[in-house]
């Protein structure tokens, strides 16, 4: 990892200055600057313009009030947030996250981040991010309704199949999405599908598009695998997170012919030596909204539940991080190494912390960031969006085939940029490069905007 150009430092001061105490947004930021020193020894253009403290700026950030009565006929409150980060490339494009965690500057690591992500999957999709500190959990569904609809009453002014189009994160999967786009359509007298994508089937969604982060990540692993000359036959895989990229990610991987031995929720993690009953999991999961804890019970065996304690203690050769920001530290990134990890994949989004990516590079291990491996999700939401510009409906092959192909050329173009750029095999570097050029390119075009 490089350290920050001597003339890019007073970006990251003020944006330290501007977004005081947003530290996961500071986090993201510092490191893609990291990257950006070799871009502008090569493209002085892009310093005399202005042209990073641009990209570094959203370009409008939404704070709201979200009222909405409970069951007990309560009111409470939560507040809403969409930041439009970066539109050069297409309409902001990126999700939105309900968990109790949610603040400013969580939105905005994920709305800079999306912007980069956006951009490498070569689509034209812009950059934005969402969501509001409502808890989902143990929620009903009549409460889940109500605030997603609460929440719409104010998104959707500020969205549009032109001009931000929202999808799913944490927290929000297909209910949130139909309770919000029943909404959005009730204020506009306009059947707009555009307008999100994650939707179900039934109204306008895309196949695939469920499963498209994991299997996603999974098709870059592949893809850094092959260039060592192996692949994931028989190879133990580690996965944290049981929610949608998690559960996908498992099923690619087993597809692909590797064993997945553990997930986890915040509850704590799971091992079965057997592989993962993953029929099992979804059924806890997705039909139940139940918690990992209870796949012991349920399935016997030699399968043991680990409460709290840090998954990545279990040895394994594929290590996939697939639930939040910071879940993978400095430690468990040595104990992951002296365990015999060969690949590492970001299906979170900054999952692992700086410090542990270091270690890893230095140590040899593949390495893919997140706003590489795990870009199958929205490119897939763009593949929703054409279905939907052009009222078709794609089969599960054609839109996994379309997905494949995507995460390959994404995977592509990661690599030879790092190697461009004199730093083969470093995927943190290819993808802020391939991603930043994309966009800064862009905006150059337009003037100063
Ligand atoms: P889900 O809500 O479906 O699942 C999240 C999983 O992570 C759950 O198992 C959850 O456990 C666990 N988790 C969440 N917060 C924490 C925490 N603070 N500590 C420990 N575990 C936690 O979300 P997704 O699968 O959609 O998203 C997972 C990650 O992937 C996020 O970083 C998201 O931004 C990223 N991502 C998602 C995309 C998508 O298409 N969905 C696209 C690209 C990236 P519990 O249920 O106990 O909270």
């Amino acid at each position: 990892m490089d350290h920050i150009a001597e003339k890019l430092q007073p970006i990251l001061r003020t944006i330290e200055h501007r977004n005081a105490g947003e530290v996961e947004f500071h986090q993201a930021a510092r490191e893609v600057l990291e990257s950006l020193g070799r871009v502008i020894e090569r493209h002085p253009q892009y310093s005399d313009e202005a042209l990073i403290e641009r990209i570094c700026e959203p370009e409008r950030q939404i704070i709201f009030r979200v009222p909405w009565i409970d069951d007990k006929n309560q009111v409470q409150i939560n507040r809403g947030f969409r930041v439009q980060f970066n539109s050069a490339l297409g309409p902001y494009k990126g999700g939105l996250r309900f968990h109790p965690s949610v603040n400013v500057g969580i939105i905005k690591f994920l709305g800079f981040e999306q912007t980069f992500k956006n951009a490498l999957t070569g689509m034209p999709i812009g950059g934005g991010k969402g969501g509001s500190d409502f808890d989902p959990k143990g929620k009903s569904d009549r409460e889940v309704m109500r605030f997603c609809q609460s929440f719409m009453i104010e998104l959707h002014r500020h969205i549009g199949e032109y001009v931000d189009v929202p999808a799913g994160d944490i927290g929000v999967g297909a209910r949130e999405i139909g309770f919000m786009f029943g909404m959005f359509k009730r204020l506009n007298n306009r059947y707009e599908a555009g307008v999100l994508t994650g939707k179900a089937l039934s109204y306008g969604g895309s196949r695939a598009r469920k499963e498209a982060t994991g299997f996603g990540t999974v098709y870059f692993v592949q893809s850094m695998l092959e260039r060592r000359n192996t692949g994931f036959d028989g190879k133990r895989c580690v996965v944290s997170g049981s929610g949608n990229v998690a559960i996908y990610a498992m099923e690619k991987i087993m597809a692909f012919g590797g064993k997945v031995i553990a997930c986890s929720d915040s509850g704590g993690y799971i091992v079965d030596e057997a592989g993962i009953d993953l029929d099992l999991v979804k059924q806890i999961k997705e039909t139940r909204r139940g918690r990992i804890a209870e796949y012991v019970d349920l399935k016997g065996g030699a399968a043991r539940f680990v409460k709290g304690g840090s998954i990545w203690d279990v040895p394994c050769e594929i290590a996939l991080p697939c639930a939040t920001q910071n879940e993978l530290g400095a430690a468990a990134a040595k104990t992951l190494i002296e365990n015999g990890v060969i690949a590492v994949a970001e299906g979170a989004n900054m999952p692992c912390m700086p410090q542990a990516v270091q270690i890893f590079q230095a140590a040899g291990v593949l390495f893919a960031p997140g706003k590489a491996a795990n870009a199958g999700g929205v490119a897939t939401s763009a593949l929703e969006m054409q279905q939907n510009a052009s009222r078709d409906s794609w089969s599960f092959d054609k839109t996994e085939k379309k997905l494949a192909e995507i995460m390959y050329g994404i995977h592509e173009i990661c690599h030879e940029t790092a190697e461009e750029y004199g730093a083969p095999d470093n995927y943190v570097l290819g993808a802020n490069i391939a991603g930043f050029v994309r966009v800064a390119e862009a905006m150059d075009a337009m003037g100063i905007i």
